[in-house]
């Protein structure tokens, strides 16, 4: 990456990678919501007090985690947007994620 694409992407890989960021959002959104989907589902059925239940709960948190934490990251520099849903800019290399 030369120096002068850090400060100001042209509009082609500006639009690749807010595209990008779209994508890793809706990961994010979409692997919470796939936990939140398996936690009512084993407390709904009564299972939440049981080991396969508990396991069940532990293992998808996980997986989830996991998929959140490799996805939730800048399309540009890959570095960790942390736990804010939307990111407007980069906060490491000041990349514009969302249109103003
Ligand atoms: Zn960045």
């Amino acid at each position: 990456m030369q120096p002068s694409d850090r400060v100001q992407p042209s509009l082609s890989q500006l639009e690749a990678f807010r595209k990008r960021y779209m994508r890793r959002q809706l990961a994010a959104l979409v692997a919470g919501a796939a936990w939140v989907f398996v936690l009512l589902g084993v407390v709904m059925t009564g299972r939440a007090a049981t080991m396969l239940g508990e396991t069940t709960i532990l293992g998808t948190w996980l997986v989830v985690a996991g998929v959140v934490l490799s996805v939730w990251r800048c399309p540009r520099c890959g570095e960790r947007f942390g736990s804010r849903l939307r990111v407007a800019r980069c906060p490491h290399c000041y990349l514009a994620l969302e249109h103003d």
